[in-house]
Parts: structure tokens; sequence; C-alpha cells
């Protein structure tokens, strides 16, 4: 289920993490060449994804697959 991105915030590991506004959250993670996501790493780049969507597997649990989208 699509989610709203409203906050960002780092886990014990310093990796970032999405706040959705279900109140779960979901793992970001800039991991080249697996996961490419260099925006994660700026301000700039998660301010400018506040408001934009992930899909929520925790919404969804009739759904399989990773958990990461
Ligand atoms: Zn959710």
């Amino acid at each position: 289920m699509d989610r709203r991105i409203v906050g960002f915030h780092q886990d014990d590991e310093r990796h970032w993490v999405a706040d959705l506004e279900c109140g779960h959250t979901q793992h970001v993670r800039h991991e080249p060449p697996w996961m490419n996501r260099p925006w994660v790493v700026t301000a700039e780049g998660r301010a400018s994804r506040l408001g934009t969507v992930l899909n929520c597997p925790k919404c969804d649990p009739d759904r399989t697959g990773p958990v990461e989208s």
C-alpha cells in the first residue's frame, strides 16, 4: 500500500529510515549497486522526498515479497 513519507530518522547503525504516514517505518538504504538511493544521504535529497510515497508492506499483510521495495 502506498504511504506518504512524513519524515526520516537514523537507526542504531546510522541507516536512514523513512517515517510513513501510517506510523510504520521503512529503511531507505543507499548501498550501491543494489540499493541506489544517493538522495538519502543529503538533507536536501531527503527533504525532496517528503510527501512522496513508499509501498508499505506492513499495511498490506496479504502481499508477500521482499520487505524493501
Ligand atoms: Zn504502514
